[in-house]
């Protein structure tokens, strides 16, 4: 596996291969990789000749500094991993590569609607700091297909519609969660839990399945208070559970129609902050 640092190595290296017409896949991450990871990964090398991991951890989407600072780091298993999925270059960049001039500084993006409500509304400036930092990457790797994970569903909505607005040649393809035995969305924080949590923690995806299998027109609003009640009480601290448009996750205050609707949900536990959602 090729391992590149600067953005220009990276860009000069790639440019070669693209001339030659070779297809560039890319899959962005924060590191501390898991099978999630390699899923997106996996499918890019099936659909392309060249693929490109990135590890960068983007202080500029953290809202919550110590988040930033607990974020896990483990640079070395990341790279065996890789190797062994068979990927062929890492980028793994260091701040002046991503923000020249130390020039980190956020800048409003164009996100619109999608920016403040769910993730956006308890995570203010993360979105734009995801906008931000897939921006510059994409401008370095400027990559034929781009491999983002349903885990992060708003992140996906968000980055396809930057892709259709300003990188017209990008195609983004999005993968499904990948989750333990228990349900458990496959998380670089898991790693943040401790046994017990871990076994709580796969109730969130418990909790959204048993809505799935019982939802009916007028129930909505019972369920959801009865499942925050039964998290609650195993320990959850349940920043939101909806029920949202797949397509522009406006949030439903009732149920209509299964093919539309995804649930999502974001939950504390043991001091680490969840996400998850499932399509009904
Ligand atoms: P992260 O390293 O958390 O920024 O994630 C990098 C990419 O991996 C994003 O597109 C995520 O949505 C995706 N991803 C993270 N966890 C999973 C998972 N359990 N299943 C599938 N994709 C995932």
């Amino acid at each position: 596996m090729n391992i590149f640092k600067h953005a220009d190595d990276l860009s000069g290296f790639l440019k070669e291969r693209q001339k030659q017409g070779f297809s560039i896949g890319f899959v962005p991450t924060m590191g501390a990789l898991h099978r999630g990871h390699i899923s997106l990964i996996k499918e890019s090398i099936s659909k392309n000749q060249i693929t490109v991991c990135s590890i960068f951890v983007n202080p500029l989407q953290f809202n919550d500094t110590r988040d930033y600072e607990k974020y896990p780091i483990t640079t070395e298993a990341d790279i065996l991993m890789l190797e062994e999925s068979g990927c062929q270059v890492l980028f793994l960049p260091g701040i002046n590569d991503i923000y020249p001039n130390k020039n980190i500084h956020q800048k409003p993006a164009p996100i619109g609607q999608l920016e403040n409500v769910l993730e956006g509304a308890f995570r203010p400036g993360h979105f734009a700091g995801v906008y931000t930092v897939v921006y510059r990457l994409l401008k370095i790797v400027m990559p034929s297909n781009l491999y983002l994970g349903q885990k992060d569903y708003q992140q996906y909505l968000i980055i396809k519609n930057m892709a259709e607005r300003k990188f017209k040649n990008v195609c983004v393809i999005d993968y499904p969660i990948i989750r333990e035995e228990s349900g458990l969305a496959l998380s670089s924080r898991n790693r943040r839990l401790n046994k017990t949590e871990i076994k709580t923690a796969s109730e969130l995806y418990k909790s959204l399945k048993y809505i799935k299998q019982h939802i009916s027109p007028g129930n909505w609003h019972s369920l959801k208070r009865e499942q925050i009640k039964k998290l609650t009480e195993k320990g959850f601290k349940v920043e939101y559970l909806e029920l949202a448009d797949k397509y522009n996750l406006s949030i439903s205050p009732i149920f209509k129609n299964k093919k539309k609707g995804v649930l999502i949900i974001a939950a504390w536990i043991g001091g680490v902050r969840l996400i998850d959602n499932i399509f009904l």
